[in-house]
Order: C-alpha cells, then structure tokens, then sequence
C-alpha cells in the first residue's frame, strides 16, 4: 500500500490536491521524528564467493521499525523522501551506523567488508566525499577499503561526469563503488562505460528466472562478459536456490547474494549465521564449464 503511495509520488497535486499534499508532509514529519527517535535500523545480507564458500562482504538494507505498523521495508519509506533534502540526514545515519556495526565486528575479531546502499541525491552533493571522510576519520579503526557504496542504476543521475570523478576520489582513500540493480536502467552501458565502479551487481529480476526463461538467461551470460571484458568483479542478486548458485558457478559469476543463501538479518545475528554456514554439498566441486 505505502509503496502505491511511493509510486504516485508524483500526483500529489492531481485530483485530491491539497489534501494529498499535507499527507505527504505529514508523512516526511513522521520519517524526520522516526530519524531523531531512532527507529531506522540496519539489517545486513551476506554476499559470499560461491567457489570457497566464504563470506565476501555483507550488504546492508535498512528498516523502520515503525512503533504501530512494525517492520517496514525499504519500498515503504524511500520512495516517499526521493530526491527530498530528508534522504541526507537518514542516509548519514546509515553511514555511520553501518560503520559503527563494522568496528562492532571487528571487536568480535571478526573483518567483514560493508556495502551501503547510496542515493543519486547524496552523491549529487558537493560536500558528499568529504563527509564520507570524516564519517571515516571519526572511526580510524575501519579501513576504508572495507566500505562499498552501492548506487542505483536507476537513481537519476543527472551529472554522470560529477559521479564519476566522485568514485575516482572515493578510490584514492580505499572506498569503491557497485552499480547495482545492474541492467534495469535506461543506460546501463553508458553507466558500465563512464563510472569507474569496481563492482557490478546484476539485478535480481534476470537471475531469479534464468532457469526458466532462455532471455533471462542470455542477458545474465551477456554481463557476465561485459564483467570480465571491464574488468569489474561481478555479483548476482536474488540467488534464491541452490539450483541458481549451480548455474551461476557453470556461467562463471561466484559471488552471490539472495534468500537461497540467506536473507537480511540483524547485525548482532550475522557472526552466528556466518560460523554455522558451509557452502552445501551439491555446489562442491562444481565449476565454470568450458565455453566455445
Ligand atoms: P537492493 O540494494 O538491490 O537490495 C537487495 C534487495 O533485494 C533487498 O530488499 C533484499 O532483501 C532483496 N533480496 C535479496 N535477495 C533476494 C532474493 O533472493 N529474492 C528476492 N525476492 N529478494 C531478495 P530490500 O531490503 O527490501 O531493499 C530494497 C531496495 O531498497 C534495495 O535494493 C535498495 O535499492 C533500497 N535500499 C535498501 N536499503 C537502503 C539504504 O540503506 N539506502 C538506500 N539509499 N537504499 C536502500
Ligand atoms: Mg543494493
Ligand atoms: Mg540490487
Ligand atoms: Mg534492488
């Protein structure tokens, strides 16, 4: 339902007009209170290398745990403050909280690499590559190469040129960049071409069908070239069976992330999921098949 109300953002103004706008500034209130009262928190997915078995990084995903409506999701919340000046101070909090969950590991002597979901807002910011240092100078124990930022193909990003010279200075201090959501934007290769992200994420909806559906199947192969011929490391989203990580071990993709593997969970949880879990028996020993 709120995620219909995102959608239609932009229609505030039509038929119920004045009405629909105070909702929606009462809605922004709520998410600026929820912000101050603390009742963002992060959960995190692991995203592992399917060849070893190892836990490669985590991403984190935020949620609001809403005081009457519980749990919300992501598509709940953002769509209603995109492109509003709010995405700044809540994506500031992710930051800093994902980072302070990263010293927490690694006071549990655990080093995990973090991926944190960014806005084309934020990146827009002229100020951004400075407050990512001092997000980073406040905590000196977190090696800034253990930072990823993830961006959106999707997320309008109107100065490509900006963004890009963004990730060139975010690379000199250790940080790097996936494009995520990767092929479901209207310039995906324009994207691939001009940022200089180390990492692509290609999106759930070509992975979760390649078993079935042959398109799915030849747009995942055609990526996966496209990784290897720029170079970028490359990770499938939506792994959601054992069957899916088989196939993408054949067609040579070996990071992997989806609900076959593990869904998002509580930072506090993650270091118990990551010692109980070994990569099963049945992708044991597959590997990339030979390809004419
Ligand atoms: P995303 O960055 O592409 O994150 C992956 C989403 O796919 C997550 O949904 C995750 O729970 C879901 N997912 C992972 N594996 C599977 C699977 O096997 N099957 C299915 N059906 N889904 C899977 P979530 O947490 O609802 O987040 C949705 C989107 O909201 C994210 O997509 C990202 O674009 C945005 N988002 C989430 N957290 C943040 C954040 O902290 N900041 C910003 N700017 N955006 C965020
Ligand atoms: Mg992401
Ligand atoms: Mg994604
Ligand atoms: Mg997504």
């Amino acid at each position: 339902r709120a995620k219909d109300l995102g959608k239609n953002r932009y229609c505030v103004f039509d038929s119920a007009g004045h009405r629909s706008a105070l909702d929606r500034n009462s809605q922004l209130e709520e998410i600026e209170r929820a912000i101050a009262k603390r009742e963002f928190v992060l959960h995190y997915q692991p995203i592992i290398d399917l060849r070893t078995g190892r836990l490669n990084s985590v991403e984190a995903l935020v949620r609001w745990m809403h005081p009457e409506r519980g749990c919300l999701g992501p598509g709940e919340f953002l769509p209603l403050i995109e492109g509003h000046p709010l995405t700044i101070p809540l994506e500031n909090w992710i930051l800093g909280e994902a980072l302070d969950q990263h010293q927490r590991w690694l006071d549990a002597g655990w080093d995990i690499a973090v991926s944190v979901n960014m806005s084309g807002t934020q990146l827009h910011q002229r100020d951004f590559v400075q407050r990512l240092r001092t997000a980073l100078a406040t905590r000196p124990r977190v090696d800034p190469r253990r930072l990823k930022l993830e961006v959106l193909e999707t997320s309008a990003l109107h100065d490509i040129a900006h963004v890009s010279r963004t990730i060139s200075q975010c690379a000199e201090f250790g940080v790097s960049f996936s494009l995520d959501d990767f092929g479901t934007g209207y310039s995906s290769l324009r994207y691939l071409k001009q940022l200089p992200a180390r990492r692509i994420k290609i999106d759930q909806s070509f992975v979760k069908n390649m078993l079935q559906d042959p398109d799915d199947l030849a747009i995942l192969e055609g990526v996966i070239g496209m990784a290897a011929a720029f170079k970028r490391e490359l990770v499938a989203e939506g792994v959601e069976s054992m069957a899916h990580a088989k196939m993408l071990i054949q067609l040579g993709c070996f990071l992997a992330q989806g609900f076959g593997i593990a869904r998002p969970m509580p930072g506090e949880r993650l270091v118990e999921w990551a010692s109980g879990w070994t990569l099963p028996s049945s992708l044991r020993g597959c590997t990339a098949l030979d390809r004419e």
